[in-house]
């Protein structure tokens, strides 16, 4: 029976980007299709109740895992403190995921909610995880970005 694989929206093309955009992957539809993976598209950020379009983010002194530890912060462009809104995105998507089963997530690297090995602080690249990522992989749930196709089990 296929499982059900949690996905990023904006990856599926769906239009949830800050800027109003999506990032549809051409190679992701195509795993999907070939391995017979259910999608279960989820938006952290629109799950935190952020509107779209919305204020492009990034972190200030460290990456996801320090916003979970109370070490860093997800700052928007005008200077506000986004990181509770983050979090509770990331509390929202867990729930999507256990409730429909998914042990697994293939998130769209570099997001401050979704990356999987970069994220990005201030305007510098960091090896990190997003808010969302660090909480799935805290409780168990393999994440996996649109950069590690080859290394996913069908
Ligand atoms: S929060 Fe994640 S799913 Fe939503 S637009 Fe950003 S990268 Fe895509």
């Amino acid at each position: 029976m296929s499982r059900p694989l949690l996905v990023s929206a904006c990856l599926l093309g769906l239009l949830t980007r800050y800027d109003g955009a999506s990032k549809g992957h051409a190679g992701v539809m195509e795993w999907l299709r070939r391995h017979q993976r259910i999608p279960v598209p989820v938006c952290p950020e629109q799950l935190a109740g952020l509107p779209t379009p919305r204020s492009r983010t990034f972190f200030q002194g460290g990456d996801g895992m320090g916003v979970h530890e109370g070490r860093s912060q997800v700052i928007s462009e005008q200077g506000d403190d986004r990181s509770g809104l983050f979090l509770r995105g990331a509390r929202e998507t867990l729930k999507i995921a256990r409730l429909c089963g998914c042990d697994e997530a293939l998130l769209k690297e570099r997001s401050p909610s979704c990356g999987v090995h970069q994220v990005y602080c201030g305007e510098e690249r960091i090896s990190g995880l997003g808010v969302t990522t660090a909480l799935l992989k805290s409780r168990g749930i393999a994440v996996f970005s649109e950069e590690d196709l080859d290394r996913m089990n069908p």
